[in-house]
């Protein structure tokens, strides 16, 4: 749990930007460039493919239009009538007026120039825009034509090449005019006359080849800023520049940009928005994640009742108070343990038990300084780490302080509650330092402060230990004594002093040790009242002299009810099964409480003595006279005797106070119509100085000590038969 909350709280809000947020919006960012570069990049790629594709068609196309001139060429050199007419000067007559050689080829073939050149490179006819000229085509072509003539004339096929005229370039073949009939090997070509074709490279020309080759928007210029994308340039047989073609090709990787972009900006546009959906929502979470997380580690360290640190974070505390970072030894822990919460808790339910927790934590937290904790360990148990700078001063200033503040009446659901608060205090330097050591005497010198009367504080001191092992082992025989019917029942009798007789006999336990021999209730009492042992052991008690009241013949059987035992209001209820298993006359069962039980919470008791009235059975206060309430109780509560407590009749022979006490007693008795007995008498004066008074009955060692059965069954017969004897023994006094 701990480590879980301190991972959680590590990873706070920010860092959750930091560590997820960030990183993720980077991946997110460069895997957006990396496709965007990657788009433009393969797009570049496919213009610049489609570029070099239709550089490569064009000058392919301007070639086969080349090769188209030097076709048609080669259709007339190789007529024998062309040989014949052409050959050896020219008949204008066959070549114009009949048309072999006229205005067809340019208005069928588009031929702008034709030229016939007889060796000597003299032109002898000339055809420009089918009208014949006397245009000479060497001047006409200055730069080519004749080193055109003179390659074509040793090659048996057309030659073609690129020629500028004027400001035109135009595709001009070559060829001498030689019919097959005639050997080529027998003729010089010097001696050859040749026939040349020329179209020119213009508008139309590009607009055709254009249209042929899927080439658009082809133009021809003749410097190289031509502003287009492809180009080809325009070169003589011997690589001189005439000019270049360009054109805009067409751009298949804009084309495939313009098809993708828009719906892969949409599609980042939406994974960006769910991109920042996811992380708010992860946001969302982390940030419910760690209020889960800080809620969890405030339930881990704080009482949820008090908002108090709990024992977890009081531990921690206290370890880092007493680390040797601290530098500090005059640390005390101070234990507090409520007094009486636990009948509040009973009697009033747990939702005001919870309250007054409520209240006090409030009240404790309102001493300490701000360097202090104040802590609820558990139940009604609270502690406190003081840092003081002058020890036990300080600590046993502060318990004083909270002493004080819990003694102050609480309030809660219209009660007034009046609680108080034992503290033990232990100090860090007269400890070996160690935090369970130094909790721990805390709690023995808390223990001790109880013992001492309660609302007080005790500072622990080694000796405390040995006793409280001492007093572990004597509630472990106790236990064990339970378990193993160690314990046993004496019986004292109750004489009434009107009549002489045994009016009853009072129940009182005993324990026999294996080690420590008889023990005394004195001893084992308190020990078992304050581990709750109590319960079980009057439960025994009770069964036990009911059972034993059945063989003696209407003796009354007094039993005392420890204000343990009040607590519990399954009391009345446990009274009335041991009367049933029994089968005892109620009537003959006396029980014997005392003043305490009606401290805390008189109405409670009132509650639980009426109940106990309502079974038959008598109620007697026990040890009258040294309890701190009122008088006034004796009235309003359901009591039929008023037993004298033996302080009183002890002190009669010697002071007189203790005379008129008990005569007041008496009679206050009377009045109230309650029977009185006396405890602890012990000599025949103090028995006459009672009868003589009014006391309706007596018990003490002057008639019997507690006796085991046996024997008070022996003695109630003696008593009997010889009660004469003893009535004049007390008279005589
Ligand atoms: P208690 O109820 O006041 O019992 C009377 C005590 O006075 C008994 O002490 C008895 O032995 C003693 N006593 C009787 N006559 C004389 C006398 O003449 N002189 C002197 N000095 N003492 C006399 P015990 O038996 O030691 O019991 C002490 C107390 O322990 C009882 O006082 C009672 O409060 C408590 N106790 C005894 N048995 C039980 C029990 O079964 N349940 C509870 N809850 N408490 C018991
Ligand atoms: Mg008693
Ligand atoms: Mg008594």
């Amino acid at each position: 749990m701990r480590s879980l909350n301190s991972d959680m709280s590590r990873f706070s809000g920010r860092q959750f930007t930091q560590r997820i947020v960030y990183p993720m919006a980077g991946i997110m960012i460069l895997m957006i460039i990396v496709v965007i570069g990657f788009l433009i990049l393969s797009a570049r790629q496919q213009n610049r493919l489609e570029i070099d594709g239709s550089m490569r068609l064009a000058t392919t196309a301007l070639q086969v239009k080349a090769r188209e001139v030097g076709r048609n060429l080669r259709d007339y050199t190789i007529r024998p009538d062309v040989h014949e007419n052409l050959h050896d000067g020219i008949d204008l007559g066959w070549a114009v007026t009949d048309g072999n050689i006229g205005g067809t080829l340019y208005s069928e073939l588009g031929y702008e120039m034709v030229f016939v050149v007889a060796p000597g490179d003299k032109t002898i006819y000339s055809l420009i825009d089918g009208v014949p000229t006397k245009a000479d085509a060497i001047e006409l072509m200055p730069r080519g034509l004749r080193d055109l003539l003179h390659v074509a004339a040793i090659q048996p096929d057309p030659t073609t090449s690129l020629i500028k005229s004027g400001s035109d370039v135009y595709v001009v073949a070559a060829n001498g005019i030689l019919p097959p009939s005639i050997d080529r090997s027998t003729i010089n070509p010097r001696d050859l006359t040749m026939l040349v074709f020329a179209k020119r490279l213009d508008q139309k020309f590009l607009d055709r080849m254009g249209h042929d080759y899927l080439l658009s928007d082809l133009t021809i210029s003749f410097d190289e800023q031509h502003g287009k994308e492809a180009s080809i340039p325009l070169m003589t047989q011997n690589r001189m520049y005439l000019g270049t073609i360009s054109w805009s090709p067409p751009k298949p990787g804009n084309q495939l940009l313009s098809f993708i972009v828009p719906p892969l900006g949409m599609a980042l546009l939406v994974l960006a928005a769910f991109s920042v959906l996811v992380v708010r929502n992860a946001r969302r979470s982390t940030t419910a994640l760690e209020e889960s997380a800080t809620r969890v580690s405030h339930l881990a360290h704080y009482d949820a009742l008090t908002s108090l640190p709990n024992r977890v974070l009081f531990r921690e505390r206290l370890d880092t108070a007493l680390s040797p970072l601290a530098q500090t030894s005059q640390i005390a822990v101070i234990c507090l343990d409520l007094d009486n919460f636990k009948e509040v808790n009973d009697s009033l339910g747990h939702a005001a038990g919870d309250q007054l927790l409520q209240q006090v934590s409030e009240r404790l937290r309102s001493c300490i300084s701000y360097n202090d904790t104040v802590a609820r360990l558990g139940g009604d148990e609270f502690a406190v780490i003081q840092i003081g700078s002058s020890q036990p001063h300080d600590a046993e200033e502060l318990s004083r302080k909270l002493i004080d503040s819990i003694r102050t009446p609480f309030i809660v659901e219209g009660h007034t509650l009046h609680i108080g608060v034992s503290v033990g205090i232990a100090l860090a330097d007269t400890t070996d330092g160690a935090p369970e050591r130094l909790l721990k005497n805390a709690d023995i010198a808390l223990y001790r402060a109880k013992q001492g009367g309660r609302a007080t504080y005790r500072i622990f001191e080694a000796q405390m230990d040995a006793e409280l092992q001492e007093r572990r082992g004597l509630e472990y025989d106790l236990r064990q004594a339970v378990l193993k019917n160690e314990l046993e029942l004496h019986y004292q009798p109750l004489i009434d002093l009107e009549n002489q007789t045994v009016a009853a006999v009072e129940a009182l336990v005993r324990w026999r040790h294996p080690m420590r021999g008889l023990v005394s209730p004195a001893d084992f009492i308190p020990l078992a009242e304050e581990t709750g042992l109590i319960v079980a052991i009057g439960e025994w008690v009770l069964e036990t002299a009911c059972s034993q009241a059945l063989d003696w013949d209407r003796l009354r059987i007094a039993v005392n009810l420890s204000p343990v035992q009040f607590r519990n209001r399954e009391l009345v209820e446990t009274v009335r099964q041991v009367l049933q298993r029994t089968g005892l006359d109620p009537d003959r069962l006396e029980l014997e409480i005392t003043e305490s039980i009606l401290i805390n919470d008189a109405a409670a008791a009132l509650e639980i003595l009426n109940g106990l009235k309502s079974l038959g059975v008598k109620i007697a206060m026990d040890d009258f006279g040294t309890g701190y309430s009122s008088l006034g109780y004796l009235n309003s509560f359901p009591f039929d005797k008023i037993k004298i407590d033996r302080s009183f009749i002890g002190d009669l022979s010697d002071t007189e106070k203790s005379g008129a006490i008990v005569k007041s007693v008496i009679s206050l008795g009377q009045s109230l119509k309650m029977v009185t007995t006396a405890e602890g008498v012990e000599t025949s004066e103090q028995a006459a100085f009672l009868r003589q008074q009014g006391c309706d009955q007596v018990q003490g060692f002057y008639f019997s000590k507690p006796v085991v059965a046996k024997e008070l069954a022996a003695f109630v017969e003696r008593w009997n038969s010889d009660k004469k004897q003893r009535v004049l023994e007390v008279e005589a006094a």
